[in-house]
């Protein structure tokens, strides 16, 4: 039984299983590793199926389950193929600012194309001297007659390139303000204003691309603002709550990945004339990533059900997921490898790559470091 889905929000994990199990494999994930290109044509298939959309709003095209509706699809792609899985929701994942502080027409504009599949968002917050302290950060917008001229550049953007939107957080005297820009904008704006440099190839989620991008006098009009001019960071860090919560969901369904396919190798791999998972010591190290993923499933979907009930404890327990989830996904994918012998250190089994890609998820949206601060200060 469980206590945090209902009969509807299974059928859609069903239904995203099932998807999940007939489209993803590991020869397509080494082949976009390789030509290091992001999914677009699954992103469109799985906007289609409405599986982008299951924990957004009805009035702009989701299905309305909320945050619990986010991490359960999160959960189940990143289950089957964490390097697609992971890469189908970084998609999405950055349109959440948008989709919670968007006026009616930034939403249907840009909020429910990307629930269809057809757009793509990216968030551009960091900053080369400016990460964790968001507050630091140096891109200016300057004010002229109905718009501002933006000067400045930010780093590690996911979906540099080739993301239909972004949202921006640049500064001026009001304090810090979110901007919203697309294509056409960058179109409009013409060459030497807006350019891409493309990080090139990380640890993991070699599927997306990581760019810097550079403004030189770059013009958004105001009406582009997202929410209330000065009020930016605020907005950034509501969103980061969402994403926080999708972040560990990517990395509980990374831990599920590793820990079904020890539990299955297990059982198959003999030595010694019998099944490993006969040798006590493998099947104590299995029930342990068992107990462990069975805490950090109340812990997650604790922590969206508070989300979704307002309840002011979220906060906290969304912090609390993304620093234990992804520290045990790590471990468990790591004990994973181990599990497999020499086999587990072969890229066509998959586990040394979801390793990498996962190792990402105590990092972004937060390090661990920058979550535990979080709750400190929550609790004390
Ligand atoms: C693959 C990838 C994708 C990313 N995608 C995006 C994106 O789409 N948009 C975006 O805006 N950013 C993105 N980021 C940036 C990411 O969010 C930052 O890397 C992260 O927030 C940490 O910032 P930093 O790298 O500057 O590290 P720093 O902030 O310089 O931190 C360095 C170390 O110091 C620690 N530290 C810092 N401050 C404190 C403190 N007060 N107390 C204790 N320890 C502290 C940190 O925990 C860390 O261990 C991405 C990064 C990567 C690698």
């Amino acid at each position: 039984m469980d206590i945090y889905l209902n009969n509807d929000l299974k059928d859609v994990e069903k239904a995203v299983s099932e998807f999940c199990q007939q489209e993803l494999d590991q020869e397509y994930l080494q082949r976009l590793e390789d030509e290091h290109k992001y999914p677009r044509e699954l992103f469109e298939k799985i906007g289609e199926l409405g599986f982008i959309g299951v924990g957004f709003s009805e009035e702009i095209g989701g299905s309305g389950y909320g945050a619990l509706g986010h991490v359960v699809a999160v959960k189940e792609m990143c289950r089957k193929l964490p390097g697609i899985g992971m890469a189908l929701s970084l998609g999405y994942m950055p349109g959440i600012v948008v989709d919670i502080y968007g006026t009616k027409g930034q939403r249907e504009k840009y909020i429910r194309p990307m629930i269809e599949g057809r757009y793509i968002a990216a968030i551009a917050v960091t900053e080369p001297d400016s990460g964790s302290d968001i507050g630091s950060l140096k891109t200016r917008m300057e004010e002229k007659e109905d718009y501002f001229v933006v000067n400045g550049s930010k780093i590690f953007t996911t979906n540099a390139g080739y993301a239909d939107f972004y949202t921006l957080l640049a500064k001026d005297e009001d304090g810090l303000t979110a901007l919203l820009f697309d294509k056409e904008l960058i179109d409009e704006n013409g060459s030497g204003h807006f350019e891409v440099n493309d990080l090139g190839r990380k640890m993991g989620i070699n599927t997306t691309s990581t760019g810097e991008l550079v403004f030189s006098d770059f013009r958004i009009p105001k009406e582009h603002v997202i929410g209330q001019r000065g009020k930016g960071k605020k907005i950034v860090l509501d969103g980061f709550e969402i994403g926080r919560m999708m972040t560990a969901a990517q990395a509980f369904g990374g831990m599920l990945y590793g820990y079904e396919k020890a539990a299955d190798y297990a059982k198959k791999r003999k030595q010694f004339g019998k099944p490993i998972i006969k040798f006590q010591s493998i099947e104590h190290d299995l029930v342990d990533m068992y107990v462990e993923i069975e805490k950090c499933r109340s812990l997650l979907y604790k922590a969206a059900w508070l989300y979704d009930k307002k309840d002011p404890e979220s906060k906290k327990y969304s912090s609390m997921a993304k620093l234990a989830i992804p520290e045990s996904a790590i471990k468990i994918l790591n004990r994973s490898i181990d599990i497999l012998g020499g086999y587990g250190y072969m890229r066509d089994q998959g586990l040394e790559g979801a390793l990498r890609d996962v190792r990402i998820t105590s990092i972004y949206e937060g390090t661990s470091k920058i979550q535990r601060n979080a709750i400190a200060k929550m609790l004390y």
